[in-house]
């Protein structure tokens, strides 16, 4: 097929984004709207689907111009979106009930204590794939139906729809014809068995969640139904959808044991193919299903995240002050050539996978006369690598085959002496790719792909080109003896250790 014109829409946390891309994978035009913030109380975060439906479109349409492409000439949508974010709207007028419970919010931090201590630890596990965790959709829908007996009724009746950002954009578009999401999307909510692929009775019954409620859940790469006409101004296919960070595993056509991705944005994200065995991590890392589930079934992946990456070159410039852009901390910590002995565990927020210490915080180590700010930006970008090689150390443990190479995308991933020392402390090339819009990048070619623009999801292997590699360039003992100093370091701060 010649000329192919795929909308992929991008929904993040903070800003809703819309690509148009060619059958070469060529980006012809992007639309980017930022939308509010909610914060009503100290551990909540809310969004309001209307705005996030809103700057939707806007994004579409400055995408769309900037593409020199009307609607009647898309060949296929594919949707990408944050995931677990929590909208409830009623069925009859397509308004929301609700603000958007985001991924972020902690309010059900006691609930989830609740089921741990009622023993679910295990099931949970083994159903969905998942830890007890706020991060979740499942423990904010119970909350949700529980708070507001009028919403609880409403779902007893019928009238109640709920899902994922995926779900609300693909009601929205299709005039609400169409109710489901995908099975990357689904396998975040905690209430999906990733095993048999559908919801899963015993965790709605652990939650109190009435599944009728729920969108239908099919793979990524479906036709899910057609825009309706009078939303974009014609019939267009959505024949892709995978949550934000499947889909970016998916567009760094990491579809082979072996490889491996890491998005290096405000938190960094690690994910690798694991299979189409389903299994239980015993690393403390979560598996959930891929993007990647056409003819051969489901395929599952193993994910690890550190929740401030990038964020903390961040606090370099706004809570330090030492730097004025994130771009400086790559000059700055390559003014010094070494730490000078800092080790920063910069655990703002608690530490993620494979610690999961929501109590630990910062602390900065081996601080002398002689430190200098080059010092400890460069102990940063360390801390960004180091805690990227514990999620590699504990997928390599977790998974038969060794990660041997790692691609990588977001903000952080252009800093290239950051990107060094993750090849140096992971001990596997790092590898960053010409297009890093990969996340959106993956939704295209998820539509593409079952709208029938490209052949298989090997065809997508083609379209994925390398721009740099980092190859590791330090020893295995002294990788051994830096990983040591870091770990005593995380000791310090939360007394957890890698798997433990
Ligand atoms: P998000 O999608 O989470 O908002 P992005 O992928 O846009 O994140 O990346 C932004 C993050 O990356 C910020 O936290 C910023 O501090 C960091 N960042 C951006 N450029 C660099 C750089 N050159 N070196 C180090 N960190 C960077």
């Amino acid at each position: 097929m010649a000329a192919a014109r795929i909308l992929a829409i991008d929904q993040g946390t903070t800003s809703s984004r819309a690509l148009v891309v060619d059958e070469l994978g060529a980006v012809l035009g992007i639309g980017q709207v930022a939308f509010r913030q909610y914060y009503p109380e100290p551990g909540r975060v809310e969004h309001d689907a209307d705005e996030i439906w809103t700057s939707t479109q806007e994004a579409i349409a400055t995408a769309l111009a900037a593409a020199s492409v009307t609607t009647s000439r898309l060949t296929a949508i594919g949707i990408t979106n944050q995931r677990e974010t929590l909208v409830a709207w009623d069925r009859a007028t397509g308004a929301p009930v609700a603000p958007a419970i985001v991924w972020q919010d902690r309010r059900t931090a006691p609930l989830c204590e609740d089921l741990r201590l009622a023993g679910h630890e295990e099931t949970i596990a083994h159903h969905s794939g998942l830890t007890i965790d706020p991060y979740f959709t499942g423990t904010k829908l119970a909350w949700l139906l529980e708070s507001q007996p009028s919403l609880r009724s409403m779902a007893d009746s019928g009238g109640l729809a709920v899902g994922t950002v995926d779900s609300w954009l693909l009601w929205k578009l299709t005039g609400g014809a169409v109710h489901a999401t995908d099975f990357t999307n689904a396998s975040r909510t905690m209430l999906f068995n990733i095993r048999r692929g559908r919801w899963d009775e015993t965790l709605c019954e652990i939650l109190n969640v009435p599944s009728g409620i729920l969108p239908r859940a099919a793979a990524s790469m479906t036709n899910f139904g057609y825009t309706d006409s009078d939303v974009l101004g014609a019939r267009i296919p959505i024949t892709g959808i995978a949550g934000d960070q499947q889909s970016a595993l998916f567009g760094q056509a990491c579809t082979r044991p072996g490889l491996a991705k890491n998005t290096y944005g405000t938190g960094a994200f690690v994910l690798a193919p694991a299979g189409r065995e389903p299994r239980v991590s015993e690393n403390r890392l979560l598996v959930s299903l891929g993007a990647n589930t056409g003819k051969a079934g489901p395929e599952y992946v193993v994910e690890g995240s550190v929740f401030v990456a990038g964020a903390a070159v961040q606090w370099l410039r706004d809570g330090l002050g030492i730097i004025s852009t994130a771009t400086e901390s790559e000059a700055l910590a390559g003014s010094v050539a070494d730490s000078g002995g800092v080790t920063f565990v910069p655990a703002f927020t608690g530490l993620g996978a494979p610690y999961w210490d929501p109590e630990a915080r910062g602390a900065m180590f081996g601080l002398n006369r002689g430190t200098t700010t080059g010092h400890l930006a460069r102990a940063t970008l360390e801390a960004i690598a180091m805690s990227s090689a514990d999620l590699i150390a504990a997928i390599n443990r977790d998974l038969p085959q060794p990660v041997t190479e790692l691609r990588v995308d977001g903000g952080a991933s252009a800093n290239n002496l950051l990107m060094q020392m993750q090849a140096d402390l992971a001990g596997i090339p790092v590898v960053r790719p010409t297009n890093i819009e990969t996340t959106a990048l993956g939704a295209a070619y998820l539509a593409g792909i079952t709208a029938g623009v490209w052949e298989s999801e090997e065809a997508v292997d083609g379209l994925w080109q390398p721009d740099r590699s980092f190859e590791p360039r330090i020893g295995d003992d002294e990788r051994e003896e830096r990983m040591e100093v870091w770990h005593a370091a995380i000791r310090q701060v939360s007394g957890g250790r890698p798997g433990g």
